[in-house]
């Protein structure tokens, strides 16, 4: 088989699954796995695949049209510009997350040197874009999953964050290790999924660690926390950004002011949908 022909192929298998991104997800394939972009898929299409490559690909598509993530296939995917690697064991980076990196950004213009929190890191997006606009930061990124903890370190490294600490931790325990009013920011994308929507997201999502997306019964129960345990560390005045799911708006705020914060508002995303609670410090 040729490379143009295995490009047809990979198509095909995703197109018959009803995969409506077909073409861009076996280009996406072709140039992760084969080293083949589209250039040279019409410089050398006509080249024959050796036997164990071809085997390769088709496989992947196979994979990809019985829903297994196309970005675990991949082993990387682009946040805000930068590359992370990704795998199973880890969340997949959301475009949706870019609001919460935003508005925490945006809070912190007169504080270069902020001494930032992002917890429940996962593959580090948050903690390592934001690293990166505000170089003179600080930021501790706290994991506790033992995959998702070998992704952030990896992700830190190859973005070259020197602001970035890795912490493995768990929420629920690590707010003891800082001290009273030592941040000038928290930010997080916690699990906050109810435990019995689970099973009913989309195929893909399946796929994902459980560990990333139960939030509890309610889905509430990481905001429970960040809202009795962490709203502490953080300095008068310095902020805290909640990536939350669209009906949790709410709930969240009411948790948020209980505990000693206050201006709130909901910023919503490109679909007009509540997807972060920012909040500051009284
Ligand atoms: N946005 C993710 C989803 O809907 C959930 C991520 C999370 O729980 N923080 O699958």
């Amino acid at each position: 088989m040729t490379y143009s022909e295995l490009y047809q192929t990979a198509r095909r298998i995703l197109q018959e699954s009803g995969n409506d991104a077909a073409v861009y997800e076996a280009r996406c394939l072709m140039q992760e796995l084969m080293g083949i972009d589209r250039i040279r898929l019409i410089a050398d299409g006509g080249r024959i695949v050796p036997a164990e490559q071809e085997q390769r690909l088709i496989k992947a598509a196979e994979r990809r049209a019985d829903g297994y993530p196309l970005q675990y296939l991949l082993g990387c995917w682009t946040f805000m510009g930068r590359e992370f690697a990704v795998g199973e064991g880890v969340l997949i980076p959301r475009d949706d997350t870019e609001v919460a990196v935003m508005t925490c950004r945006e809070a912190l213009r007169d504080c270069p040197k902020a001494r930032i929190a992002d917890l429940c890191s996962g593959s580090g997006i948050i903690a390592v874009t934001l690293a990166g606009m505000l170089p003179q930061a600080e930021v501790t990124a706290l994991e506790l999953q033992e995959a998702a903890f070998g992704y952030l370190q990896k992700n830190i490294a190859m973005n070259g964050c020197t602001n970035v600490k890795a912490l493995q931790g768990d929420l629920f325990t690590a707010h003891t290790l800082f001290a009273d009013g030592s941040l000038d920011a928290i930010i997080s994308n916690p699990p906050y999924i109810a435990r019995e929507v689970l099973p009913t997201l989309q195929k893909e999502v399946q796929f994902e660690p459980a560990a990333a997306l139960d939030g509890g019964d309610d889905g509430l129960d990481f905001y429970r926390c960040l809202a009795s345990d962490w709203t502490a560390k953080l300095r008068k005045g310095g902020s805290m950004t909640l990536e939350i799911g669209e009906e949790q708006a709410a709930d969240v705020m009411a948790l948020l002011s209980a505990h000693g914060m206050g201006e709130l508002r909901a910023v919503q995303d490109i679909q007009g949908l509540d997807r972060v609670i920012f909040g500051t410090k009284i």
